[in-house]
């Protein structure tokens, strides 16, 4: 899998989605990197595996939450064993 930037709703790459060791991560960029400097390489500050709620653009402040390729997963199995609406 190619590495996918993954951007503020600004357009800001606050980081890379790769996979390691078979599974989906994101590399965080310690900075976000502004779209018209493309020449700009992003320092990865972590990887995050597991998902993460309102990580911060460095540049404009727009939040954005990560959620793993595991959500489909999660979604399956509420459907699976759900059955119904949830109502008790
Ligand atoms: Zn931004």
């Amino acid at each position: 899998m190619e590495p996918t930037p993954w951007r503020c709703p600004n357009g800001h790459t606050m980081g890379m989605v790769v996979r390691r060791e078979n599974i989906k991560q994101l590399a965080v960029f310690r900075h976000a990197l502004r779209p018209d400097l493309p020449e700009q390489r992003g320092d990865i500050l972590l990887y995050l595996v597991g998902p993460a709620d309102n990580i911060t653009c460095s540049i404009c402040f727009e939040r954005r939450s990560w959620i793993i390729g595991g959500g489909a997963m999660e979604r399956w199995l509420a459907r699976e064993t759900g059955g119904g609406h949830g109502n008790h």
